[in-house]
């Protein structure tokens, strides 16, 4: 979208926006390029000017988990942050814990992924992207749980919503025990094709919890049943995006 308000030739060549850092990646002797998601842009990608020397104000800003606002100057090929001021400091608050930090990193690069290729739902992922960050940054929660939430949830955003309660086939009231990822859920005794998982029914339970946000259910699972909700959760996920998420490998199961 901001190529398009480049390339139209638009008078104001500034634009302000809110924005999630989400990656920053080292650019000559001393700038960094900030990929952002907008609730508006979408996934902006711009250059922050001078941000690794010690004194610069805006380097501690456009840090990974930050939300910011940001002032950018939309260029030919590039876009340039000339301002960023704190929204929320998330990043200061995951960087303190290793399991938090490894589910957020997962969830930002999820966040990406989803959003580069939809750009319908970037408003609605924003917000579960906001909160699930939010939830993480308050660590009332196991942050792999928070995580496996946060990614149905943004499955379901974009289009790909399981169900883990009634027969993805036929439509049969569960509970039922089978899992068949390719269909989207479980799936009853009738329908079940060869190949289908059968995961304990904590585990279905469990999934079903974490697609609605019950969290009651969910913090009194035991540790087997989030590992096995979470392996069918990177089942889920790595069949929609058809590339693993890599982050996904580094988070701290416990
Ligand atoms: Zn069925």
């Amino acid at each position: 979208m901001m190529d398009s308000v480049a390339r139209s030739g638009f008078t104001a060549k500034s634009y302000r926006t809110r924005g999630i850092v989400l990656r920053t990646h080292k650019l000559g002797e001393a700038d960094r390029i900030i990929t952002l998601l907008s609730p508006e842009f979408g996934i902006v990608r711009a250059v922050a000017k001078g941000v690794r020397r010690t004194s610069s104000k805006m380097g501690a800003t456009l840090e990974p988990f930050m939300e910011v606002d940001a002032q950018i100057v939309a260029g030919r090929s590039l876009h340039t942050i000339i301002q960023a001021q704190l929204r929320h400091p998330y990043g200061q608050a995951l960087v303190a814990d290793y399991s938090a930090y490894t589910a957020g990193a997962a969830m930002l690069e999820t966040a990406e992924r989803l959003t580069d290729a939809d750009a319908e739902s970037i408003a609605p992922q924003y917000r579960l992207l906001h909160g699930a960050l939010a939830a993480l940054a308050r660590g009332g929660h196991e942050p792999g749980t928070v995580l496996d939430s946060y990614l149905l949830r943004a499955l379901a955003t974009a289009g790909w919503a399981p169900s883990f309660t009634h027969c993805v086939r036929c439509g049969a009231v569960g509970p039922h025990q089978a899992i068949n990822v390719p269909l989207g859920g479980v799936v009853c005794h009738d329908c079940r094709p060869a190949g289908s998982m059968s995961p304990p029914p904590a585990t279905v339970a469990l999934l079903a919890a974490l697609l609605d946000g019950e969290w009651a259910t969910i913090d009194a699972a035991d540790g087997a049943t989030r590992a096995q909700a979470a392996a069918v959760v990177a089942n889920y996920l790595q069949w929609h995006l058809e590339r693993a998420v890599k982050s996904l490998k580094l988070v701290e199961r416990r």
